[in-house]
Formats: C-alpha cells, structure tokens, sequence
C-alpha cells in the first residue's frame, strides 16, 4: 500500500509498504479522508516529539476492510471514526479519568502508524461508527472537533452567555459553531484574514473583529466596544502569545478563559496575577478530546456542524509531503489527504 512516510525530522515521501495486518483487537481500515493538522508540520520540523519512521495523520475515517478475531461489534463495511489517542489505562491519570494526561500516551499518527495512507490498525476500543450516509470526508472532523468539545466542556458556557474566540482555523471556526450550539447569544472572532472573518459570521459568530486594525482588547470590551466590561468565556485558539495576552484582559470579573492554542514550548506571556485574583479569572488549559471521540462522532453524524465549508481542498496522497512540508495558503482552513480507492 501506498503511505506518506516521515523518515526522519525534516524528510517526508511517499513510499510503498506492506499492508498492516490487523491484531486480534483491531480493525484495518480503509482511509477515505485524512485532515492536515498544524501538529503535522511540527512533526516534519521536529517541533513537537516522535518516532520516525513513522506515517503521520491523526484526523482519520473510512471503511473497515478486516476485523480481528477478538473484535465484536464492527463488520466488514462499516464506517468508522479513530479516536488516535491510545492511554495505557493503567498509569495514576488513567486512574484518575485524566486519559488525555497519560503518561504513555500512544497516540495513531504521531507514536504510531496513522491515517496519511491506503489503510491503517485501528484498535477497536478507539474506533466509533459513523453513518453509511455521511460524506466521506466529514468523518476525518471527528478529532478536531472532539479536541474543541473538550474545551467548551470546560468553559461551561450557558445559554445567553458572551464568548470571544481568538483564531480563526478550524479549531476556531468549530468552536464557533460549538458555541452557537451552547447558545452562547454573543459569539466574537478575532482572525486577521478577512475571508475566515466572512466564513465565521456564516457559521454563527455574531461579529467578528481585524486585530490587525486597533486594539482587540478596546474593540471588544472598552467602554464603546461591542461587550463593554467583558465576556464570559476567552477561547484562545490562535497559539501566538499576542492572543494569550488578550484573553485574560477580555474576559469579564469571573470569567473563563480557555487556552487551545499550542504556544511554542519555553514561550512566556505576561499577565498581572493582581488581576487575575481582583477579578476571579478561571484559567484553563484544554489538551486533546479525553472522553469526546463518541460525541464528536454523534453531532457530525447528526450534521449540526458545517463541515464542507472547512474544506479548502482534497489532495491525493502523492501531494500529501508537500502540503505538510509547507505552511497553509493563505485563505486555507483544512486539507484533506483523499486516497485513490485501492
Ligand atoms: P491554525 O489554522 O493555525 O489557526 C490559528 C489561526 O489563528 C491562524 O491561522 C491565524 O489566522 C490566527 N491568528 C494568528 N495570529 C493571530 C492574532 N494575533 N489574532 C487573532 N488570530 C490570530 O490552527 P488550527 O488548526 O485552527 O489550531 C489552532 C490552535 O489550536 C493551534 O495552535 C493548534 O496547535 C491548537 N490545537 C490544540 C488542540 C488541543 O487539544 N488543545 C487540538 C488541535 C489544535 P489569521 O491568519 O486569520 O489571523
Ligand atoms: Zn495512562
């Protein structure tokens, strides 16, 4: 079979190797859609920790092509979603039900062969059903989105609440139409480019603002801004310190801020803990989708999130080292990795 191979940091190609064989547990699963995740570049720049040789993608769904003798459950056929993050389940966080803060952490695509190929194993207590009905590329959201579901589980948004998310990915553009879904009746954007700007109030933010035009932190909640004092919940999804500075000075006396985005490792930002206690801020860091995966599955299932306008393009695997050896185009959200059916 054909897979995208990181042979070492900075060396990525496409080559053919032998198709896995499923173990007793697991199920091959044929790729219809891999997503391209900014962990991806920083896997083929040496920026965020692996073991080549290895095939990157952790956004994966298709069909199942085999099962293991020991799987129940799944058939030949069916449609599934991979929940990449393998926890051992017997360390004190898996204990604990903190499975995202394993500490041997085996995750699909970054430890161990992931979904930038024709198949991939897939242990069955990570996989979950789609619908036979769903587009084909929808079910490779299912991780994004449950990363972005953890984080509003955190929030703890109510219905009426004010929410600013800062960043306008996917991660942030999901989170918009989480939130409107929370019913939030104030959803903000900060992105600097203005098409995600445009695709954002399509998908429910009710303003959005250019932090390349003034002051976030005036526009939004100075004394003629659009939420005077503050709002309820800061989602930081951009992952640049200017952003995580802005987010603790947006939320309101007792708001929530959440931090998404992945900073730099070593990066400092400032903020005055004064301020942090005189206002009673809950700082929050949200890390991968512990306990998601199936809800992920169940509101892409049930279509209450726009997905095909996330899709920038669909690539075959041959352009899949190129696309992650290069930083996005300007404009892009998400690229799917589309094998050609084998
Ligand atoms: P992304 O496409 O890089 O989105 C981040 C966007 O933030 C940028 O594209 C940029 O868009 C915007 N941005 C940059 N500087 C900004 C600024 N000063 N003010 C406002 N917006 C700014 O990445 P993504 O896939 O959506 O992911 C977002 C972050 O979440 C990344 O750091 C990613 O690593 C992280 N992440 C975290 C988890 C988790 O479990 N916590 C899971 C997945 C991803 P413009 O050019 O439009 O400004
Ligand atoms: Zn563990």
């Amino acid at each position: 079979m054909k897979a995208v191979r990181l042979e070492a940091v900075g060396s990525i190609t496409l080559r053919d190797i032998a198709k896995p064989v499923p173990g007793p547990d697991d199920l091959l699963v044929r790729i219809e859609a891999c997503g391209v995740c900014g962990t991806d570049r920083h896997l083929f720049h040496g920026e965020f920790p692996c073991r080549p040789p290895v095939t990157p993608g952790h956004e994966f769904s298709g069909i199942i092509e085999a099962v293991g003798a020991g799987v129940s459950g799944f058939s030949i056929g069916d449609r599934v979603t991979g929940d990449p993050n393998i926890a051992c389940g017997r360390c004190d966080h898996c204990h604990a039900g903190r499975i995202n803060l394993c500490r041997n952490l085996n995750a699909i695509g970054i430890h161990r062969d992931g979904g930038f190929a024709d198949y991939v194993v897939l242990p069955q207590k990570q996989a979950f059903l789609l619908p036979a009905g769903l587009p084909p590329t929808h079910g490779a959201f299912c991780e994004p989105l449950g990363c972005c579901l953890h984080g509003l589980d955190l929030a703890g948004i109510r219905p009426g609440g004010s929410v600013v998310v800062l960043g306008g990915g996917v991660i942030g553009l999901l989170t918009v139409q989480l939130a409107r879904l929370a019913g939030a009746s104030t959803i903000i954007l900060s992105t600097r480019q203005a098409s995600r700007r445009a695709l954002a109030e399509e998908l429910g933010a009710t303003s959005t603002v250019d932090p390349s035009a003034g002051d976030v932190v005036d526009m939004i909640c100075g004394p003629a801004g659009l939420i005077p004092g503050g709002v309820d919940v800061v989602f930081e999804c951009a992952g640049v310190r200017e952003t995580v500075e802005q987010s603790m000075r947006l939320s309101r006396a007792g708001g929530t801020v959440v931090i998404v985005g992945v900073t730099p490792q070593g990066m400092k930002a400032e903020f005055e803990p004064f301020d942090l206690l005189f206002r009673e801020l809950k700082v929050l860091g949200s890390f991968l989708n512990p306990h998601t995966h199936r809800r992920a599955a169940e509101l892409i299932a049930s279509g209450a999130i726009e997905i095909d306008r996330l899709i920038s393009r669909q690539v075959p695997l041959e352009e899949a080292p190129a696309v992650i050896a290069n930083p996005p185009a300007p404009g892009e959200v998400k690229v799917l990795v589309v094998p050609a059916r084998v």
